[in-house]
């Protein structure tokens, strides 16, 4: 079969997306690669393809338990038969899988790294044939990725006992230099041939908004999205407790997920969502690892988390079917602080020399740093984002609130010479909280007890809006003409650009929405966002009884329902209506393992429609 051929039987698709082709006829040639691809991209498909076409087992290399499960019920699915062996198996289902593998039943088999190099599994490993070795989420060979797993540095150590070392693969979503290099220092890849595919996400809207009463728009934007599922990242235990109580008391089908739950609770939770049984996901980001729920439409960030590597994972999780989402982060200031205080007081650095702390520190604080000016930048935000990861994009999407938006540029020349003139008066000593108070003319004990009420810029500006001083504030440091320190105090230094905006010789001109706009944006959010790709309506009759099916099959078979049809299948299969066989495997997300099962029951569903009609 050639891999064309491959994608299509088993997984039912028609064409390969970028990146993937390329790693897949390197590595059928025999080469080490390494792919850098964002979440939702289709890494997998780029070792099970070939896995299916070399002669011998892939052991796909995978970090968590979740993500192996997924992942072979996902396979098993499409007909591929294939096997996970870790901690969440008895000791006699782990032998009896051994047994299963031995006598060459699974081409593909995950294994979790510390089992690598047991005496058991060595022993299997060196009486058959390996041919590739896969490893996913490479990053967590890096102690600079965001996931260090010193498990991971076993996977060398177990290459290195092979009598032939087979092909290693390695792929990630983490694309800073530093992380490609440790990965391919680390694992040794030998002359990779590495992917980067583009990190845009086209459809997935991206917004930002700072509200007063941060619930009620967030349940707006939920109400207006009737049937759709969705998922709110909060930043602590706390919060995710009370937030989904109160989703629940409104009457929405909500459950959490959190490190504080008990396993058993944590599974079921997860489950209910994954199953469709609950339509809301309230979480910390310890929910979302290996999680190939395609139909999630929206992802609200209840709080800015702490940097872009975790925003647009988290976002990842959004439409990995290509439909429409949408992704809105709910920013406030005390966002700021609650993460400024997770990187003072962060567990996982106790361990480390204080040198590497500090510089551990500095890094997250700097990374804390572009993530809140993605909040405040009046740019096209995907550009913001991708810029970040190192690409260039195009200044405008076209799907994003700040192209979506009518911005005026307004001259605020005033506004910095007042902030600026005020860090120079209190000669430099205060963050930007204080500024703005002083500026602003705030009465509160800290203005009094740092005497900034004597400040010559005291109450100047009294009549500005605190936030749009906040917003001009973080355009200043954005483009140079403020700075701050790199310690955990954020102090407001001034720059070389300060000096020419107090001397008038530079004016400061900035990007603020027109407020009819807002107005306007305000109302359409009221009506709501609807649609997908395709243009078949959700709640449309034939959509919806196909998804009843699906129901129905994923109860009988105990697999959630994306495994037996993405959405976006069915909704091709309303817009095709197949009628036989050959037409329904050309539907996407068909093939023939899944037509075998589950084809004349959605054949016979789709007759019925269309005799109706
Ligand atoms: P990643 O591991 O990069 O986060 P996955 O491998 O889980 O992403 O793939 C995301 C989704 O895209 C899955 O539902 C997968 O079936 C689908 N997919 C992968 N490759 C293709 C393709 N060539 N055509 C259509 N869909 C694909
Ligand atoms: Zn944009």
């Amino acid at each position: 079969m050639t891999k064309e051929e491959v994608l299509k039987k088993y997984f039912g698709y028609d064409s390969f997306r970028e990146g993937q082709e390329q790693l897949i006829d390197n590595i059928l040639q025999g080469k080490d690669v390494l792919g850098i691809m964002p979440t939702g991209s289709g890494k997998s498909m780029c070792f099970q393809v070939p896995a299916l076409m070399l002669e011998g087992i892939t052991l796909v290399i995978s970090p968590l338990i979740s993500l192996m499960k997924d992942q072979v019920a996902s396979l098993n699915q499409a007909g591929i038969h294939a096997a996970y062996l870790n901690s969440s198996l008895t000791y006699n289902q782990y032998r009896k899988a051994l047994e299963y593998a031995k006598a060459g039943r699974y081409p593909i088999i995950y294994v979790a790294p510390e089992r690598l190099v047991t005496e058991e599994f060595l022993d299997f490993a060196l009486s058959v044939r390996i041919a590739m070795i896969a490893v996913d989420e490479a990053h967590c060979v890096s102690q600079w990725g965001q996931d260090f797993r010193p498990s991971y540095l076993k996977i060398v150590e177990f290459i290195d006992k092979l009598p032939n070392r087979p092909i290693v693969s390695a792929f990630t979503a983490t694309a800073t230099k530093e992380v490609r290099e440790d990965v391919i220092a680390i694992l040794g890849l030998q002359e990779p041939l590495v992917v980067t595919t583009g990190y845009d996400r086209p459809n997935l809207y991206l917004g930002v908004q700072t509200p007063k009463d941060k619930y009620a728009t967030m349940r707006n934007f939920i109400e207006c999205r009737p049937g759709q599922f969705g998922i709110v990242y909060c930043a602590t235990r706390k919060l995710v407790e009370e937030i989904c109580e109160r989703l629940e008391r409104d009457g929405f089908s909500t459950t959490r997920y959190h490190a504080g739950l008990s396993d058993v609770e944590r599974r079921n939770n997860q489950d209910d969502f994954i199953y469709d049984r609950k339509r809301i996901m309230v979480a910390t980001n310890a929910f979302g690892m290996g999680i190939d729920k395609s139909n999630v439409r929206f992802v609200i960030h209840y709080n800015m988390p702490k940097n872009l590597e975790s925003y647009y994972q988290e976002v990842g999780r959004c439409s990995r079917d290509g439909e429409p989402g949408e992704c809105i982060l709910l920013y406030s200031g005390q966002d700021v602080i609650t993460n400024r205080f997770f990187i003072e007081n962060n567990q996982d650095n106790e361990e480390l020399d204080e040198e590497t702390r500090q510089v551990v520190m500095m890094r997250d604080r700097e990374r804390l740093k572009r993530m809140t000016f993605y909040c405040f930048t009046n740019d096209c935000l995907r550009d913001y984002i991708l810029k970040y990861f190192g690409e260039y994009g195009a200044n405008y999407c076209g799907n994003c609130a700040n192209c979506l938006s009518k911005f005026e540029t307004v001259d605020v020349t005033e506004i910095a010479k007042a902030l600026i003139g005020c860090v120079a008066a209190s000669r430099q000593r205060f963050g930007a909280a204080v500024i703005i108070d002083t500026v602003h003319g705030a009465n509160t004990a800290k203005i009094r007890q740092y005497h900034m009420d004597e400040n010559i810029y005291y109450s100047h500006l009294s009549k500005v809006p605190t936030h749009t001083l906040r917003a001009v504030l973080n355009f200043l440091l954005m483009n140079g003409y403020l700075d701050t320190t790199e310690d955990e105090y954020n102090i407001v230094k001034l720059t070389e650009k300060s000096q020419a905006v107090s001397a008038g010789k530079e004016a400061v001109m900035m990007k603020l929405p027109r407020t009819q706009e807002l107005e306007k944006a305000a109302k359409k959010e009221k009506k709501g966002r609807k649609g997908s790709i395709l243009g078949v309506p959700h709640g449309d009759s034939l959509f919806e009884s196909l998804r009843a099916l699906r129901s129905v099959i994923a109860r009988e078979e105990k697999v959630p329902p994306y495994l037996i049809f993405s959405d976006k299948t069915l909704e091709h299969m309303c817009v095709l209506k197949p009628e036989n066989k050959a037409k329904m495997l050309e539907v996407t997300g068909v093939g023939e393992y899944k037509f075998e099962k589950y084809g004349e029951r959605f054949l016979e569903e789709i007759g019925k429609f269309v005799e109706m009609m």
